[in-house]
């Protein structure tokens, strides 16, 4: 289990098992495949934020080596969908073909745009880019805040003091 707390906030945001998975199996490994992405679900417990679901690839997105864009009208069903479920949009993840992912400057612009969407009281938007290495090296998380976007280090389990 990998825990990323939040700067000095006391808040941790945590990966289940299933997200880590989805993540997996769509890392670009070859050359030919495209980048892959989707939206992020949390329940949000206390000062946790537990990512329960990965959404996309949908077969409506467009997708290249280095492109990926979600088409708008999937994202806003599984918005409603998954709200039912009481699981709340948190922001959104996609693949990158390098073994340790940063940030594009294209990133960066969808980032501050998807601010605003994030209702939620904690941290702010969730933004994973999956690399090629197996997590913590291959995945890149970033909270944004509406201001700036802040890189997130993990701490593993056995070392973490449960947030609970
Ligand atoms: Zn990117």
């Amino acid at each position: 289990m990998l825990f990323y707390p939040v700067g000095a906030s006391g808040e941790v945001i945590q990966f289940e098992a299933d997200v880590l998975d989805h993540f997996d199996r769509h890392r670009q490994l070859r050359f030919w495949h495209r980048e892959a992405g989707g939206q992020l679900f949390a329940r949000i417990d206390g000062l946790r934020m537990i990512v329960s679901e990965a959404t996309g690839p949908r077969p409506e997105d467009k997708r290249g080596r280095t492109f990926f864009g979600p088409d708008r009208r999937s994202e806003q069903a599984e918005i409603d969908a998954l709200f039912r479920r009481d699981l709340h949009y948190v922001g959104d993840w996609h693949t990158h073909p390098e073994r340790s992912p940063t940030a594009s400057g294209r990133d960066h612009a969808t980032m501050a745009s998807r601010v605003r969407l994030s209702r939620h009281r904690l941290a702010g938007f969730l933004f994973i880019i999956v690399g090629q290495l197996p997590p913590p090296g291959g995945l890149t998380v970033v909270v944004h805040d509406g201001t700036s976007a802040h890189l997130l280090a993990p701490v593993h389990a056995d070392l973490a003091v449960d947030p609970a």
